[in-house]
């Protein structure tokens, strides 16, 4: 297997760039964003619990978003690996994720940092916003929470994965397929 984390800030194309990584390394892409979109929309418990952290730009609780995770992973054992995009985002989640993944006698190859200015991701947010439908996209004091949510609780990661030496960061500014080659080029070295 080859598992990925997909990091950055909001706005830095972490799901863009997992629609086309997925489809070229034939890997699983798992977004803790989408699946929480996805309950909202269904109006399941979790979607109904995630939705108040959700339109506030606060990160969902630790312990909900990590049985959500496994969950889906567990559907998914047949595949050749995953992409996690937007997971971890705390170190309790970073921790989790490594059990998960040495239960499955596998591992976290890489994390993989796409790095773009804080006021080129506010731009891009709210661009997105007047398509996405996302309320969290729609407002600019909640796309700084969420920025600011980043720098605060998530950002640290680096430092975890670094430790490990997994760390590789990459220009997140450029076109879509500029941005897919560099990614490719640190994937094709794992
Ligand atoms: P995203 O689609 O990755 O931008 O996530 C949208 C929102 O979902 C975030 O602002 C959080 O409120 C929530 N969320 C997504 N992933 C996580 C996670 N790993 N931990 C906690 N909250 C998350």
């Amino acid at each position: 297997m080859i598992n990925i984390v997909l990091f950055g800030p909001p706005g830095a194309g972490k799901g863009t760039q997992a629609e086309h990584l997925k489809e070229k390394y034939n890997l699983k892409h798992i977004s803790t964003g989408d699946l929480f979109r996805y309950n909202i929309k269904n109006q399941t418990e979790l979607g109904l619990l995630a939705k108040s952290y959700i339109d506030k730009g606060a990160l969902v609780p630790d312990e909900v978003t990590i049985k959500m995770l496994n969950a889906k992973v567990e559907q998914h054992l047949e595949s050749k690996g995953f992409i996690f995009d937007g997971f971890p985002r705390t170190e309790a989640q970073a921790v989790s994720l490594n059990e998960l993944m040495a239960s499955k006698n596998s591992q976290i190859n890489a994390m993989i940092a796409l790095e773009v200015d804080d006021e080129i991701l506010v731009n891009r947010l709210l661009k997105r916003g007047k398509t996405s439908g996302r309320k969290d996209d729609a407002n600019e004091d909640i796309i700084r929470n969420r920025i600011k949510v980043y720098y605060n609780e998530t950002e640290v990661l680096k430092e975890f994965y670094k430790k490990e030496n997994k760390y590789y960061g990459v220009d997140g500014v450029g076109s879509i397929s500029e941005i897919t080659d560099r990614i490719s080029k640190v994937i094709d070295t794992l």
